[in-house]
């Protein structure tokens, strides 16, 4: 089974991230984040968190993907 990144669609093969060109058509795959989508994912919630209504309001500027 391998890890495919719900946001960037990598997929993680012995610690490396790939593209997904390299998945076998019979792969298992579990969906997840890899690191850099990760950190993206984890300020952007620490933004939101600390946001104002009307930066909320501003969808583009906060994004929170949900896998
Ligand atoms: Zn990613």
């Amino acid at each position: 089974m391998v890890t495919l990144c719900c946001v960037c669609g990598r997929i993680e093969q012995r610690g490396e991230w790939l593209d997904t060109s390299d998945l076998a058509d019979n792969e298992l795959v579990s969906h997840g984040y890899c690191p850099d989508c990760f950190n993206e994912a984890i300020q952007n919630i620490d933004r939101y968190e600390h946001a104002s209504a009307s930066e909320l309001y501003q969808s583009d500027k906060i994004f929170v993907p949900l896998c």
